[in-house]
């Protein structure tokens, strides 16, 4: 993501930044809870060493964030 990111809510432009987590970031289409992450699909994944950033755009407003992933 190079140009800037517009919100999908408000239409203003978006707060360029990162996202991290310590933890893996999973996707799933059900919005139950689950005591492992087995069989979801992982966005960003868990790193050993050092913990990777993602470019994101957040939108302080609407409190949305928009991030691209990469599957490795
Ligand atoms: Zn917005």
């Amino acid at each position: 993501m190079n140009a800037p990111v517009k919100c999908p809510n408000c239409k203003e432009e978006g707060k360029q930044g990162y996202i991290y987590s310590t933890h893996r970031i999973s996707w799933s289409e059900s919005g139950d809870s689950v005591f492992i992450d087995y069989g979801n699909e992982v966005l960003i994944d868990q790193s050993l060493f050092k913990i990777s950033k993602t470019p994101a755009y957040r939108c302080e407003q609407c409190k949305l964030v928009i991030f691209s992933y990469d599957k490795k």
